[in-house]
C-alpha cells in the first residue's frame, strides 16, 4: 500500500496519549508550537485503564485514570494540539539531514512531518510467557483489571505478580471476584507499604507465596492454573476462573530499534532534559530509562521534554529570545 503524504510540516510531533505525550502537548501547544499528537487507539496507556489513581497531587479522594487523562485532553485540545488516532510504525530523518526534521509514519499509512518529535509510547504489560497464555487471553486471561474485573462476579480470581500494579489491582478485584488469589515467586511482595497493609486486612485475599504459574489450564475457559513452588519444586493445581497478570511493563520501543539507541531493557536513555543522541528527538515518560514509573513523574518528564523541543524550535526558526 503507497503511503499518505501529510504536507503539513508540525513543528513537533509527540507519539504516545499517556500522560507524559499529554503533558508535553499542554506545554508545547501552550507555547505556541504547532503540535501534533498520535494516540494509538490499540496502546491505551496504562494510567488510562487503572481504576483509581490515589497518589497524583490534587485529588484527595483519587481520581478514576481515564477521567484524568480525559481531562489532560481536554486540556491540550483547549490550546490547539492536533489529535490523530493513529499508530507510529517508524521515524525517519528528513533526507536533507536531521535540521530539516523528520518523517512519522504510522501503520495506517500515513507520513507525518515535523522539525521535532517527542516519544512518549509508553510501556506494555509483560507477559508469563507459559502454555495457555496465548491461547486463554480474552478467555480468562487478562492483563487489564479496569478492563474485565466485572466478567467475574463472585468468581475465583487469580493475580500473578507482587509489584505495586498486582496488589493494587487484587485489592480492587476483591470488589468482583469471591475470592482473590495471589501468586508471587517470592516470599516477601515489592509493593508499596501501605499496599501490603491493605492486603493483610483484606479477608478475600489469600496469597500463595514462593511460587510460579507454569501452565494455564482448562478448555474453552480456564478452568485451573499450574502453581508450582520454586523452593520445593512441587507442582499442584489451583481452580480458578481467571488469571490477572501483573508482572511488570516493558517499553513500547520496539518500532526504533534500529534508528535510535535503547539500553539492554529497551529503555530509550536520555539526558536530564530529555534530549537523545539524535537532534530534535526527545523522550519523556515509561518508555524512557529511568528510576521512578509514577503518573506524576511522567507528567514532569513530559513538561521537560516539552520546554527542550520548544527551545530546539524557537532555535531552529531563528526566534531567540533572552
Ligand atoms: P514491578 O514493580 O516491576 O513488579 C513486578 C512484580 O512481578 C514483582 O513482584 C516481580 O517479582 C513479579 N514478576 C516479574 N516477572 C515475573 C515473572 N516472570 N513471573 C512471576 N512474577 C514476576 O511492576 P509493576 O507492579 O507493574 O509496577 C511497575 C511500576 O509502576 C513500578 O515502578 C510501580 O511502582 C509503578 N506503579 C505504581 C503504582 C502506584 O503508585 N499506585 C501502581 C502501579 C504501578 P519480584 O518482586 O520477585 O521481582
Amino acid at each position: 500500500m503507497e503511503n499518505r503524504v501529510n504536507e503539513t510540516l508540525y513543528d513537533v510531533i509527540i507519539i504516545g496519549g499517556g500522560p507524559a505525550g499529554l503533558t508535553a502537548s499542554i506545554y508545547t501547544s501552550r507555547a505556541g508550537i504547532d503540535t501534533l499528537l498520535l494516540e494509538s487507539a490499540s496502546l491505551p496507556s496504562q494510567a488510562a485503564l487503572t481504576e483509581t489513581i490515589e497518589n497524583y497531587p490534587g485529588f484527595p479522594n483519587g481520581i478514576e485514570g481515564y477521567k484524568l487523562i480525559e481531562d489532560f485532553k481536554k486540556q491540550s485540545k483547549i490550546f490547539g494540539t492536533e489529535f490523530v488516532p493513529e499508530e507510529a510504525e517508524s521515524i525517519q530523518e528528513n533526507k536533507e539531514g536531521p535540521e530539516e526534521g523528520y518523517n512519522v509514519i504510522t501503520k495506517e499509512g500515513t507520513v507525518y512531518k515535523a522539525l521535532s518529535v517527542i516519544i512518549a509510547t509508553g510501556a506494555v504489560p509483560k507477559q508469563l510467557g507459559v502454555k495457555g497464555e496465548k491461547e486463554f487471553y480474552g478467555r480468562g486471561v487478562s492483563y487489564c483489571a479496569t478492563c474485565d474485573a466485572h466478567f467475574y462476579k463472585n468468581k475465583h480470581i487469580m493475580v500473578v505478580g507482587g509489584g505495586d500494579a498486582a496488589v493494587e489491582e487484587a485489592l480492587f478485584l476483591t470488589k468482583f471476584g469471591s475470592k482473590v488469589t495471589v501468586i508471587h515467586r517470592r516470599q516477601r511482595l515489592r509493593a508499596a507499604k501501605i499496599l501490603r497493609e491493605r492486603v493483610s486486612a483484606n479477608k478475600k485475599i489469600e496469597i500463595i507465596w514462593n511460587s510460579q504459574v507454569v501452565e494455564l489450564l482448562g478448555d474453552k475457559k480456564i478452568r485451573a492454573a499450574k502453581i508450582k513452588n520454586v523452593k520445593t519444586q512441587e507442582e499442584t493445581e489451583i481452580q480458578c476462573d481467571g488469571v490477572f497478570v501483573f508482572i511488570g511493563y516493558k517499553p513500547n520501543t520496539d518500532f526504533l530499534k534500529g534508528f535510535i539507541n535503547l539500553n539492554e531493557k529497551g529503555h530509550i536513555v536520555t539526558g536530564e532534559n530529555m534530549q537523545i543522541e539524535k537532534v530534535g528527538i526527545f523522550a519523556c515518560g515509561d518508555c524512557r530509562s529511568k528510576m521512578m514509573f509514577q503518573v506524576i513523574t511522567a507528567c514532569g518528564d513530559g513538561a521537560t521534554a516539552a520546554f527542550s523541543c520548544q527551545k530546539y524550535v524557537e532555535k531552529l526558526k531563528g526566534m531567540v529570545y533572552d
